[in-house]
Protein backbone atom coordinates (compact mmCIF):
# COMPACT_ATOMS: atom_id res chain seq x y z
CA UNK A 1 0.00 0.00 0.00
CA UNK A 2 1.55 3.68 -0.71
CA UNK A 3 2.40 5.38 2.15
CA UNK A 4 0.01 8.61 2.87
CA UNK A 5 2.06 11.51 4.01
CA UNK A 6 -0.08 11.41 7.43
CA UNK A 7 1.69 8.12 8.51
CA UNK A 8 5.19 9.97 9.02
CA UNK A 9 4.15 11.23 12.13
CA UNK A 10 4.15 7.78 13.22
CA UNK A 11 6.90 5.67 11.82
CA UNK A 12 8.49 2.45 13.18
CA UNK A 13 11.78 2.75 15.26
CA UNK A 14 13.04 -0.74 13.23
CA UNK A 15 13.06 1.90 10.16
CA UNK A 16 15.38 4.58 11.91
CA UNK A 17 18.31 1.56 12.53
CA UNK A 18 17.94 0.08 9.44
CA UNK A 19 21.65 0.15 7.75
CA UNK A 20 22.30 -1.43 4.76
CA UNK A 21 25.83 -2.63 3.66
CA UNK A 22 27.60 -1.46 1.45
CA UNK A 23 28.65 -4.82 -0.78
CA UNK A 24 31.83 -3.20 -2.15
CA UNK A 25 34.00 -2.35 1.03
CA UNK A 26 34.58 -4.14 4.43
CA UNK A 27 34.38 -1.61 7.45
CA UNK A 28 36.75 -0.60 9.10
CA UNK A 29 37.59 1.81 6.27
CA UNK A 30 41.08 3.44 5.90
CA UNK A 31 40.54 6.84 7.42
CA UNK A 32 44.14 7.31 6.50
CA UNK A 33 45.20 7.57 2.77
CA UNK A 34 47.37 5.60 0.89
CA UNK A 35 50.61 6.58 0.33
CA UNK A 36 51.04 7.27 -3.35
CA UNK A 37 53.13 4.97 -5.76
CA UNK A 38 55.13 5.42 -8.83
CA UNK A 39 56.29 2.42 -10.73
CA UNK A 40 57.68 1.15 -13.94
CA UNK A 41 53.86 1.65 -15.46
CA UNK A 42 53.40 5.00 -15.11
CA UNK A 43 53.54 7.94 -16.96
CA UNK A 44 56.45 10.71 -17.30
CA UNK A 45 56.27 13.35 -14.69
CA UNK A 46 53.85 10.86 -12.37
CA UNK A 47 55.95 11.79 -9.24
CA UNK A 48 55.41 15.41 -9.36
CA UNK A 49 51.59 15.82 -10.11
CA UNK A 50 49.59 17.95 -8.03
CA UNK A 51 49.06 15.04 -5.71
CA UNK A 52 53.01 14.54 -5.05
CA UNK A 53 53.53 17.85 -3.20
CA UNK A 54 50.21 16.81 -0.58
CA UNK A 55 51.39 15.36 2.73
CA UNK A 56 51.47 12.10 4.24
CA UNK A 57 49.64 10.30 6.80
CA UNK A 58 53.07 8.12 8.62
CA UNK A 59 52.04 4.24 7.98
CA UNK A 60 54.53 4.26 11.20
CA UNK A 61 52.77 6.48 13.59
CA UNK A 62 50.23 7.97 12.01
CA UNK A 63 51.63 11.47 11.89
CA UNK A 64 50.85 13.50 8.50
CA UNK A 65 53.66 15.10 7.14
CA UNK A 66 53.98 17.95 4.59
CA UNK A 67 56.31 17.28 0.84
CA UNK A 68 59.33 19.11 1.94
CA UNK A 69 61.98 18.12 -0.01
CA UNK A 70 62.03 17.97 -3.67
CA UNK A 71 63.27 13.95 -3.40
CA UNK A 72 60.29 13.09 -0.96
CA UNK A 73 58.70 12.49 2.40
CA UNK A 74 60.40 12.25 5.59
CA UNK A 75 58.31 11.74 8.88
CA UNK A 76 58.51 15.04 10.89
CA UNK A 77 57.85 12.86 14.61
CA UNK A 78 61.21 13.02 16.39
CA UNK A 79 62.16 9.36 16.41
CA UNK A 80 60.35 8.35 13.78
CA UNK A 81 62.34 7.35 10.81
CA UNK A 82 59.53 6.36 8.37
CA UNK A 83 60.46 8.24 4.57
CA UNK A 84 58.56 7.55 1.47
CA UNK A 85 60.06 8.40 -2.05
CA UNK A 86 59.03 8.01 -5.16
CA UNK A 87 60.90 6.74 -8.62
CA UNK A 88 61.89 8.86 -11.10
CA UNK A 89 59.40 8.56 -13.76
CA UNK A 90 61.49 10.80 -15.94
CA UNK A 91 60.59 13.11 -18.07
CA UNK A 92 62.70 12.73 -21.04
CA UNK A 93 63.64 16.28 -23.18
CA UNK A 94 61.45 15.03 -26.14
CA UNK A 95 58.73 14.69 -23.61
CA UNK A 96 58.28 18.49 -23.71
CA UNK A 97 58.58 18.68 -27.38
CA UNK A 98 54.97 20.82 -27.85
CA UNK A 99 53.28 19.84 -31.33
CA UNK A 100 51.41 22.81 -32.07
CA UNK A 101 54.67 24.78 -31.73
CA UNK A 102 57.32 22.72 -32.52
CA UNK A 103 61.07 23.78 -32.64
CA UNK A 104 63.50 23.20 -35.26
CA UNK A 105 67.22 24.08 -35.70
CA UNK A 106 66.23 26.62 -37.07
CA UNK A 107 65.42 30.24 -35.23
CA UNK A 108 62.65 29.72 -32.99
CA UNK A 109 59.13 32.08 -33.56
CA UNK A 110 58.65 34.37 -30.88
CA UNK A 111 55.50 33.86 -28.89
CA UNK A 112 56.08 36.93 -26.59
CA UNK A 113 53.40 39.69 -26.35
CA UNK A 114 53.72 43.21 -26.55
CA UNK A 115 50.50 44.73 -25.35
CA UNK A 116 52.07 48.57 -24.35
CA UNK A 117 52.82 50.88 -27.10
CA UNK A 118 56.00 52.38 -25.47
CA UNK A 119 58.10 49.32 -25.76
CA UNK A 120 60.47 49.30 -28.12
CA UNK A 121 61.26 45.84 -29.27
CA UNK A 122 64.84 45.16 -30.96
CA UNK A 123 65.27 40.99 -32.44
CA UNK A 124 68.38 39.75 -33.17
CA UNK A 125 69.72 36.07 -34.27
CA UNK A 126 72.81 34.95 -32.74
CA UNK A 127 74.11 31.50 -31.22
CA UNK A 128 71.05 30.20 -31.95
CA UNK A 129 68.91 32.01 -29.73
CA UNK A 130 66.40 34.25 -31.31
CA UNK A 131 66.57 37.18 -29.25
CA UNK A 132 63.84 39.93 -28.11
CA UNK A 133 64.95 42.89 -26.55
CA UNK A 134 62.54 45.05 -24.81
CA UNK A 135 63.26 48.38 -23.50
CA UNK A 136 60.70 49.78 -21.45
CA UNK A 137 59.12 52.59 -21.47
CA UNK A 138 59.88 56.21 -18.82
CA UNK A 139 62.23 54.19 -17.07
CA UNK A 140 66.56 53.08 -17.90
CA UNK A 141 66.60 49.56 -18.54
CA UNK A 142 65.02 46.35 -20.68
CA UNK A 143 64.57 42.83 -20.43
CA UNK A 144 65.66 40.83 -22.98
CA UNK A 145 64.54 37.35 -23.97
CA UNK A 146 66.77 34.37 -25.57
CA UNK A 147 64.40 32.03 -27.20
CA UNK A 148 66.18 28.52 -27.54
CA UNK A 149 66.27 26.72 -30.50
CA UNK A 150 66.91 22.62 -30.51
CA UNK A 151 70.29 23.38 -31.38
CA UNK A 152 70.50 25.21 -27.98
CA UNK A 153 68.70 22.46 -26.11
CA UNK A 154 70.41 19.48 -27.68
CA UNK A 155 73.98 21.28 -27.27
CA UNK A 156 76.71 18.77 -25.08
CA UNK A 157 75.79 20.24 -21.15
CA UNK A 158 73.01 22.41 -22.30
CA UNK A 159 69.16 22.16 -21.72
CA UNK A 160 68.67 19.00 -22.74
CA UNK A 161 71.18 17.51 -20.02
CA UNK A 162 70.32 19.83 -17.66
CA UNK A 163 66.62 19.18 -17.33
CA UNK A 164 67.81 15.33 -17.03
CA UNK A 165 70.10 16.35 -14.07
CA UNK A 166 67.52 18.89 -12.45
CA UNK A 167 65.15 15.82 -11.93
CA UNK A 168 67.61 12.86 -10.31
CA UNK A 169 70.27 14.58 -8.83
CA UNK A 170 70.51 15.52 -5.42
CA UNK A 171 70.09 19.80 -5.63
CA UNK A 172 68.67 20.19 -1.98
CA UNK A 173 65.77 21.82 -3.35
CA UNK A 174 63.50 21.90 -0.42
CA UNK A 175 60.29 23.87 0.44
CA UNK A 176 60.91 26.93 2.43
CA UNK A 177 59.31 27.50 5.74
CA UNK A 178 59.05 30.43 8.14
CA UNK A 179 57.02 30.40 11.29
CA UNK A 180 53.38 32.60 11.75
CA UNK A 181 52.32 32.58 14.94
CA UNK A 182 52.19 29.31 16.09
CA UNK A 183 51.51 28.23 12.99
CA UNK A 184 54.34 27.49 10.29
CA UNK A 185 53.75 28.61 6.83
CA UNK A 186 55.45 26.59 3.74
CA UNK A 187 56.76 27.82 0.73
CA UNK A 188 55.01 26.56 -2.30
CA UNK A 189 57.80 26.32 -4.47
CA UNK A 190 60.80 23.74 -4.03
CA UNK A 191 64.13 25.90 -3.92
CA UNK A 192 67.87 25.83 -2.98
CA UNK A 193 70.48 28.98 -2.93
CA UNK A 194 74.03 27.97 -4.20
CA UNK A 195 76.78 30.67 -3.78
CA UNK A 196 76.17 33.83 -1.83
CA UNK A 197 73.06 33.39 0.35
CA UNK A 198 69.96 35.92 -1.04
CA UNK A 199 67.84 36.31 2.83
CA UNK A 200 65.06 37.92 1.02
CA UNK A 201 63.78 34.21 0.06
CA UNK A 202 62.15 31.74 2.30
CA UNK A 203 64.88 28.74 1.12
CA UNK A 204 65.44 26.01 3.25
CA UNK A 205 69.03 25.25 2.07
CA UNK A 206 72.22 27.63 1.26
CA UNK A 207 75.40 25.42 -0.13
CA UNK A 208 78.66 25.92 -1.73
CA UNK A 209 78.86 25.77 -5.72
CA UNK A 210 81.55 23.47 -4.56
CA UNK A 211 78.64 21.22 -3.56
CA UNK A 212 76.83 21.98 -6.38
CA UNK A 213 75.71 19.25 -9.31
CA UNK A 214 77.36 20.64 -12.86
CA UNK A 215 73.99 21.94 -13.92
CA UNK A 216 74.19 24.74 -11.04
CA UNK A 217 77.89 25.66 -12.36
CA UNK A 218 76.73 25.39 -15.95
CA UNK A 219 73.29 27.69 -15.47
CA UNK A 220 75.67 30.40 -13.83
CA UNK A 221 78.70 30.13 -16.26
CA UNK A 222 75.86 30.39 -19.14
CA UNK A 223 73.74 33.26 -17.61
CA UNK A 224 77.28 35.43 -17.21
CA UNK A 225 78.20 34.50 -20.89
CA UNK A 226 74.40 35.89 -21.88
CA UNK A 227 74.40 39.03 -19.42
CA UNK A 228 78.12 40.05 -21.26
CA UNK A 229 76.42 39.05 -24.23
CA UNK A 230 73.41 41.66 -23.94
CA UNK A 231 75.47 44.27 -21.64
CA UNK A 232 79.30 44.24 -22.21
CA UNK A 233 81.32 45.84 -20.12
CA UNK A 234 79.65 47.10 -17.16
CA UNK A 235 78.78 43.64 -15.21
CA UNK A 236 79.78 41.86 -12.60
CA UNK A 237 79.80 38.13 -12.63
CA UNK A 238 77.12 36.23 -10.81
CA UNK A 239 77.83 35.13 -7.53
CA UNK A 240 74.83 33.23 -6.51
CA UNK A 241 71.89 30.92 -7.78
CA UNK A 242 68.75 30.49 -6.71
CA UNK A 243 66.74 27.37 -8.32
CA UNK A 244 63.65 26.79 -8.02
CA UNK A 245 61.01 23.48 -9.25
CA UNK A 246 57.72 23.98 -9.91
CA UNK A 247 55.67 20.96 -9.44
CA UNK A 248 52.42 20.85 -11.66
CA UNK A 249 50.02 24.06 -9.98
CA UNK A 250 52.78 25.30 -8.48
CA UNK A 251 53.63 28.90 -9.15
CA UNK A 252 55.26 31.43 -7.47
CA UNK A 253 54.27 33.04 -4.77
CA UNK A 254 56.89 35.45 -2.60
CA UNK A 255 54.58 37.41 -0.04
CA UNK A 256 54.50 33.71 0.23
CA UNK A 257 52.71 31.14 1.07
CA UNK A 258 50.05 28.40 1.51
CA UNK A 259 49.58 27.67 5.04
CA UNK A 260 50.04 23.66 5.86
CA UNK A 261 46.02 23.08 6.00
CA UNK A 262 45.67 24.55 3.03
CA UNK A 263 47.74 22.74 0.66
CA UNK A 264 45.57 24.21 -2.71
CA UNK A 265 46.85 25.46 -5.33
CA UNK A 266 47.29 29.16 -6.16
CA UNK A 267 44.38 30.46 -7.81
CA UNK A 268 45.99 33.17 -8.97
CA UNK A 269 50.19 34.27 -9.99
CA UNK A 270 51.51 36.64 -7.86
CA UNK A 271 53.47 39.97 -8.66
CA UNK A 272 56.49 40.88 -7.12
CA UNK A 273 59.80 42.54 -7.83
CA UNK A 274 63.37 40.95 -7.16
CA UNK A 275 64.36 45.02 -6.20
CA UNK A 276 65.53 44.12 -2.94
CA UNK A 277 68.84 45.98 -1.47
CA UNK A 278 72.42 44.66 -1.73
CA UNK A 279 71.65 43.07 -5.34
CA UNK A 280 73.28 44.10 -8.27
CA UNK A 281 70.88 45.63 -11.35
CA UNK A 282 71.31 42.59 -13.70
CA UNK A 283 69.02 39.13 -12.64
CA UNK A 284 69.01 36.28 -15.07
CA UNK A 285 66.79 33.41 -15.38
CA UNK A 286 67.36 30.47 -17.06
CA UNK A 287 64.02 27.96 -17.61
CA UNK A 288 63.97 24.16 -17.89
CA UNK A 289 61.24 21.64 -18.66
CA UNK A 290 57.57 22.92 -19.11
CA UNK A 291 56.70 26.33 -19.81
CA UNK A 292 56.04 29.44 -18.41
CA UNK A 293 54.48 32.82 -18.58
CA UNK A 294 55.95 35.83 -17.20
CA UNK A 295 54.13 38.92 -16.89
CA UNK A 296 55.65 42.43 -16.56
CA UNK A 297 53.37 44.98 -15.61
CA UNK A 298 53.69 48.30 -13.99
CA UNK A 299 53.15 48.18 -10.14
CA UNK A 300 50.00 50.27 -9.31
CA UNK A 301 51.45 52.93 -7.41
CA UNK A 302 52.98 54.35 -11.11
CA UNK A 303 49.91 52.97 -13.02
CA UNK A 304 47.40 54.88 -10.43
CA UNK A 305 49.92 57.58 -9.73
CA UNK A 306 49.49 57.83 -5.81
CA UNK A 307 52.35 56.05 -3.55
CA UNK A 308 51.27 55.00 -0.04
CA UNK A 309 49.04 56.60 1.97
CA UNK A 310 47.57 60.07 0.13
CA UNK A 311 51.02 61.12 -0.82
CA UNK A 312 50.99 61.26 -5.23
CA UNK A 313 54.33 60.47 -6.79
CA UNK A 314 56.27 63.37 -7.17
CA UNK A 315 58.09 61.25 -9.97
CA UNK A 316 57.59 61.71 -13.58
CA UNK A 317 54.62 59.80 -14.90
CA UNK A 318 55.47 56.14 -16.35
CA UNK A 319 54.08 55.80 -19.57
CA UNK A 320 51.21 53.49 -20.00
CA UNK A 321 49.84 55.08 -16.15
CA UNK A 322 46.33 56.38 -16.13
CA UNK A 323 45.74 59.93 -17.15
CA UNK A 324 49.66 59.57 -18.88
CA UNK A 325 49.20 62.73 -20.91
CA UNK A 326 48.10 65.10 -18.34
CA UNK A 327 49.94 64.00 -16.02
CA UNK A 328 53.19 64.25 -17.99
CA UNK A 329 52.31 68.24 -18.79
CA UNK A 330 51.24 69.01 -15.25
CA UNK A 331 54.81 67.17 -14.18
CA UNK A 332 56.74 69.41 -16.83
CA UNK A 333 54.65 72.74 -15.87
CA UNK A 334 56.06 71.71 -12.47
CA UNK A 335 59.67 71.40 -12.35
CA UNK A 336 59.99 75.31 -12.44
CA UNK A 337 58.82 74.84 -8.85
CA UNK A 338 61.27 74.69 -6.40
CA UNK A 339 59.18 75.35 -3.42
CA UNK A 340 58.26 71.97 -1.70
CA UNK A 341 54.98 72.71 -0.29
CA UNK A 342 53.76 74.58 -3.82
CA UNK A 343 54.84 71.24 -5.40
CA UNK A 344 53.31 69.00 -3.21
CA UNK A 345 49.53 70.98 -2.93
CA UNK A 346 50.05 71.36 -6.81
CA UNK A 347 50.53 67.63 -6.78
CA UNK A 348 47.30 67.18 -4.64
CA UNK A 349 45.72 69.45 -6.72
CA UNK A 350 46.64 66.88 -9.70
CA UNK A 351 45.63 64.08 -8.02
CA UNK A 352 41.90 65.05 -7.06
CA UNK A 353 41.41 66.53 -10.34
CA UNK A 354 42.34 63.55 -12.42
CA UNK A 355 40.78 61.04 -9.40
CA UNK A 356 44.11 59.55 -9.03
CA UNK A 357 43.66 56.68 -6.36
CA UNK A 358 45.99 56.11 -3.76
CA UNK A 359 44.86 52.14 -3.59
CA UNK A 360 43.92 50.40 -6.26
CA UNK A 361 40.01 49.38 -5.97
CA UNK A 362 39.14 46.35 -7.58
CA UNK A 363 40.50 45.01 -10.32
CA UNK A 364 42.20 47.79 -11.34
CA UNK A 365 45.84 47.03 -11.79
CA UNK A 366 48.29 48.03 -14.90
CA UNK A 367 47.37 45.84 -17.78
CA UNK A 368 50.40 43.53 -18.69
CA UNK A 369 52.87 45.66 -20.80
CA UNK A 370 54.55 42.77 -21.59
CA UNK A 371 54.36 38.50 -21.80
CA UNK A 372 56.71 35.98 -22.09
CA UNK A 373 56.56 32.98 -23.39
CA UNK A 374 59.70 31.06 -21.29
CA UNK A 375 60.35 27.80 -23.44
CA UNK A 376 62.97 24.83 -22.59
CA UNK A 377 66.15 26.60 -22.45
CA UNK A 378 65.18 30.14 -22.75
CA UNK A 379 66.79 33.01 -20.78
CA UNK A 380 65.63 35.61 -19.42
CA UNK A 381 67.18 38.98 -18.29
CA UNK A 382 66.02 41.66 -16.43
CA UNK A 383 68.30 44.86 -16.43
CA UNK A 384 68.31 48.15 -14.55
CA UNK A 385 67.27 48.91 -11.12
CA UNK A 386 64.38 50.56 -12.36
CA UNK A 387 62.86 47.53 -14.00
CA UNK A 388 62.44 46.31 -10.12
CA UNK A 389 61.29 49.86 -8.82
CA UNK A 390 58.69 50.68 -11.40
CA UNK A 391 57.31 47.06 -12.68
CA UNK A 392 56.31 44.09 -11.25
CA UNK A 393 56.11 40.63 -12.39
CA UNK A 394 54.82 37.00 -11.94
CA UNK A 395 55.30 33.80 -13.44
CA UNK A 396 52.88 31.10 -14.39
CA UNK A 397 54.34 27.73 -15.08
CA UNK A 398 52.45 25.70 -17.37
CA UNK A 399 52.71 21.71 -17.28
CA UNK A 400 54.17 19.00 -15.20
CA UNK A 401 57.49 20.42 -13.79
CA UNK A 402 59.53 23.75 -14.31
CA UNK A 403 62.99 24.54 -13.24
CA UNK A 404 63.98 28.17 -13.03
CA UNK A 405 67.41 28.74 -12.28
CA UNK A 406 68.35 32.48 -11.35
CA UNK A 407 71.50 34.13 -11.18
CA UNK A 408 72.05 37.02 -9.16
CA UNK A 409 75.16 39.44 -7.78
CA UNK A 410 75.24 39.98 -4.72
CA UNK A 411 76.83 43.02 -2.69
CA UNK A 412 79.05 40.59 0.10
CA UNK A 413 79.06 43.96 2.15
CA UNK A 414 75.44 44.08 2.22
CA UNK A 415 75.13 41.29 4.56
CA UNK A 416 75.89 41.32 8.39
CA UNK A 417 77.82 38.79 9.72
CA UNK A 418 75.46 36.43 10.88
CA UNK A 419 74.64 36.13 7.09
CA UNK A 420 77.82 35.24 5.59
CA UNK A 421 77.71 31.66 5.12
CA UNK A 422 80.81 29.41 5.88
CA UNK A 423 81.84 28.68 2.58
CA UNK A 424 83.93 31.13 0.45
CA UNK A 425 82.08 31.86 -3.01
CA UNK A 426 84.36 31.88 -5.71
CA UNK A 427 84.66 32.85 -8.93
CA UNK A 428 82.63 31.18 -11.99
CA UNK A 429 85.56 28.89 -13.22
CA UNK A 430 83.08 27.01 -15.44
CA UNK A 431 83.69 29.28 -17.85
CA UNK A 432 81.00 29.29 -20.81
CA UNK A 433 81.45 31.12 -24.15
CA UNK A 434 78.94 30.31 -26.46
CA UNK A 435 81.64 28.79 -29.18
CA UNK A 436 79.11 25.47 -29.66
CA UNK A 437 76.09 27.10 -30.40
CA UNK A 438 77.81 29.90 -32.48
ZN1 LIG B 1 56.10 8.50 11.52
Amino acid sequence: MEPSEDDIVSYDSRWLKQRTTWAHEGAPYPLRPELMEVDAASAPGAHVTQRAWRGIACPKCGRCSSRRDFKGWTCETAGCDFTHTLPHALIAPNELYDAFNPLSKGYATSRDRVDSNGIVVQSQFSHNYRINRYELPGICGFVTHFIANRTVQQEAGGPDEMWVEMQTADTGLRRGSKPKGDEEYLGRQFMVNYGMPYKFITAATFRSFDDACNTIKAARSRLNWAQRYVNPGACKDFNEVLAIGYFEEQSINVSNISTRSNNSPAKTVQYHDDGENGLGPTIATLSLGYPAWMSIRLKHNHYLGVTTGENPVDEPPMPGCIEYQERRKAYDEMQTIEDKKERRSKLEALSAKLGLKSKPVGRQHAPDALKLHLGHGDIVIMHGEDVQKFYEHAVSPVGKLRFALTARHITPEHLTPEERTAYVVKEDENVYDGSAIA
